[in-house]
């Protein structure tokens, strides 16, 4: 590795393994990890603790005027409070892309998230880092996975965070819903940058994710 910023821009659709292949990544590289998704999530999670309706631009700008969302020692804060475990909520998870789709939160978001990634070597994923957030970013991945694989993990991973009443048919609809909203709105939509690198995961293990991005990373 040179000396020069090390910036990876990470994309793919939920379920895909981004977040634990990035984290991993990031602390065998120190990098800054910075969770895209997580941003949009804490702030549904506030529009929905105020009974705002999801399609109510103005009032939803309005919150955001008001909402401080910042990340520290990889927990994510919403106006001070730790939220990493009320984001991943499936309530979060099926009123998110609503929100996501919203032209003037990306704005805002996007942003907030280039400011996050100024000075330092980072790893940011999302659905639009490669093509819109950070599309300088001197090395792109865009992580998939089968939705069926996507979906028994997403059940999975909320069987174990204790989530009652769901089942694996409603979460495999769910995500092909969400992926639906993600990949056809009209303002950056989830779509592979044409200099990413594709990795899909459905059968292969993290390590080997990670350990192939890392060779990239080191030039191996
Ligand atoms: O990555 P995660 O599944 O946590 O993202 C939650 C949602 O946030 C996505 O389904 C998408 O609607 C939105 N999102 C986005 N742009 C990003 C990251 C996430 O629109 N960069």
């Amino acid at each position: 590795m040179n000396n020069k910023r090390i910036v990876v821009a990470v994309d793919g659709p939920a379920g895909a393994g981004k977040s634990t292949i990035s984290k991993r990544v990031a602390k065998i590289l120190n990098l800054e990890y910075i969770d895209t998704g997580a941003m949009y999530r804490a702030l549904t999670l506030k529009i929905l603790r105020k009974g705002i309706n999801p399609k109510d631009v103005t009032k939803i700008m309005e919150v955001m005027e008001e909402t401080i969302i910042f990340f520290k020692n990889n927990h994510i804060y919403l106006d001070g409070t730790k939220v990493d475990e009320e984001i991943r909520k499936n309530i979060v998870n099926k009123h998110v892309s609503e929100i996501s789709k919203i032209g003037k939160v990306r704005e805002k978001m996007v942003d907030m998230q280039r400011k996050l990634s100024e000075s330092t070597n980072v790893i940011m994923d999302g659905r639009d880092i490669g093509t819109v957030v950070l599309p300088h970013a001197n090395y792109k991945f865009f992580i998939t996975a089968s939705v069926e694989e996507r979906a028994r993990r997403r059940y999975k991973e909320l069987l174990e965070r204790g989530e009652k009443n769901i089942s694996y048919d409603q979460v495999l609809s769910d995500i092909k819903e969400r992926d639906r909203i993600d990949s056809t709105r009209q303002i950056a939509p989830l779509k592979k940058s044409p200099d990413a690198l594709v990795i899909d995961t459905t059968n292969k293990t993290i390590d080997e994710c990670v350990n192939q991005i890392i060779g990239i990373i080191e030039g191996r």
